[in-house]
């Protein structure tokens, strides 16, 4: 598949992440997948005699070593930078575990990766099919719904994928953000209205 529909299937994906951990979360989660979309794609780059297109890249085994690689370099900088933070009292203790940071890096890169070769197995293939358990088998999946560079399949998942994302943004500010935010202007007007109330009353005792 080409750059928009993998956009597209990753922003369905980033749907559901949005809807089962929260709109934060759920955006970071979607942001690091569009990073990580088409990198198995890199392997055009490189001379088909050395790895072939849809082989090594777009397989289970190279998700996760990705995964290792990229949750590993990214949490000792992140967990350096709390260090530092709470060294400056810019916070009291370290907000995120390290372990957490890690384990959630490494799932969202594995789905991102799987979500690729789950896409580009919807497609003919012709002789690019992918391996995803690369190299124990070369089972090659190909849905053949339509070839790779289908003008239509492509529009139409990123349109779809891109509609399913803002509905469950828009879901989550409705249901979760909008109560949030409303019963805290509530509790501050209260607290306001308190506020005037003991004026009143300490007024009224001096004079
Ligand atoms: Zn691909």
């Amino acid at each position: 598949m080409h750059r928009e529909g993998h956009y597209g299937t990753t922003l369905f994906v980033g749907a559901v992440c949005v809807l089962v951990l929260g709109i934060i979360t759920g955006m970071i989660a979607t942001t690091v997948m569009m990073i990580y979309a088409r990198v198995p794609d890199q392997d055009q780059y490189i001379p088909e005699s050395i790895i072939s297109h849809r082989g090594p890249t777009h397989s289970v085994l190279f998700a996760f070593i990705l995964a290792f690689i990229s949750a590993s370099t990214v949490t000792y900088p992140f967990h350096f930078g709390q260090q530092l933070a709470v060294e400056h009292n810019l916070i009291s203790t370290a907000v995120i575990v390290p372990s957490t940071v890690w384990a959630f890096f490494a799932g969202v890169v594995v789905i991102s990766i799987l979500t690729h070769i789950i896409t580009d197995a919807l497609t003919k293939g012709g002789g690019f099919k992918v391996k995803p358990l690369w190299p124990f088998s070369l089972w090659s999946p190909a849905l053949g719904l339509c070839t790779a560079d289908d003008k239509r399949w492509n529009t139409a998942l990123l349109a779809s994928g891109a509609t399913a994302f803002m509905t469950t943004i828009l879901h989550e500010v409705y249901y979760s953000v909008l109560p949030t935010v409303t019963v805290f202007w509530v509790i501050t007007l209260h607290t306001d209205i308190i506020n005037i109330d003991g004026l009143v009353d300490s007024v009224a005792i001096y004079n």
